[in-house]
């Protein structure tokens, strides 16, 4: 199965691939965190793209298309993705059909997590996550089970997104509804299209998910 979480930044993407990974062996590609991987290691690329993402601009097609070609490239064989992240334009939605055709692989839905826009400044101001092992949570809507330790991996150290500002939050919604958005019918007339409300608790977006998932291994079964 390999599918794409779409939807504006703090729709709750990242969270939803993290439990689609553990309970369907699926493997996630963010984007977001491979740029900011290259970032931490002051790599060429890290260093080209640093003041983008801090603006809440898009990197550039070429750059982008070529990044996750290389980790499709890499996955184990058999092993299904989630996309999160990518695409983000309509080249790089096209460049993805391109590139899963040489490869012979299908792309079998593109689920929508549907927000309302004014909640998600508040969201995503309130985020933050273990710096150790990446796991995320919300000064309101997630915290860790006991104040400052990670539940997963124990690890006392958290970090907050630079791009996670009100005034980059705000570039980064408009750039979404402006370059991403669109792309969005291109699914719809692909008949791959699935919408969640990604408005509900993370448990309730994470049970919506798996209905989907169900309907279309059955689909695909009979
Ligand atoms: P994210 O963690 O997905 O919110 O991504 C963080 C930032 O990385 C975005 O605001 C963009 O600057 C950049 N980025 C991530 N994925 C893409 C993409 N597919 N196309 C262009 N820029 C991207």
């Amino acid at each position: 199965m390999n599918l794409i979480l779409l939807g504006p930044p703090g729709a709750g993407k990242g969270t939803q691939a993290k439990r689609l990974e553990e309970r369907h062996g699926l493997i996630q590609l963010s984007t977001g965190d491979m740029l900011r991987a290259e970032r931490a290691s002051s790599s060429p690329l890290g260093k080209k793209v640093q003041a983008v993402i801090d603006s809440g601009q898009l990197v550039s097609d070429e750059i982008m298309v070529d990044l996750i070609a290389s980790r499709i490239d890499r996955l184990p064989k058999g092993k299904g993705f989630i996309l999160d992240g990518f695409p983000r334009t309509q080249p790089q939605a096209e460049a993805l059909d391109a590139m899963l055709g040489r490869k012979g692989l299908k792309l079998d839905l593109v689920i929508e997590m549907r927000v309302d826009e004014a909640a998600l400044i508040d969201r995503i101001a309130g985020r933050f996550s273990c710096a150790t092992c990446g796991a995320s949570y919300h000064d309101i809507h997630n915290r860790p089970r006991q104040d400052g330790v990670c539940d997963i991996c124990g690890g006392r150290d958290f970090a907050r997104r630079p791009d996670d500002r009100p005034g980059t939050i705000k570039a980064r919604l408009n750039t979404y509804r402006e370059l991403t958005a669109p792309i969005l019918p291109y699914y719809r007339a692909k008949g791959v299209l699935r919408t969640v409300d990604g408005m509900a608790p993370i448990e309730q977006v994470a049970a919506q998910i798996e209905a989907i998932l169900e309907t279309q291994g059955a689909a695909s079964n009979g």
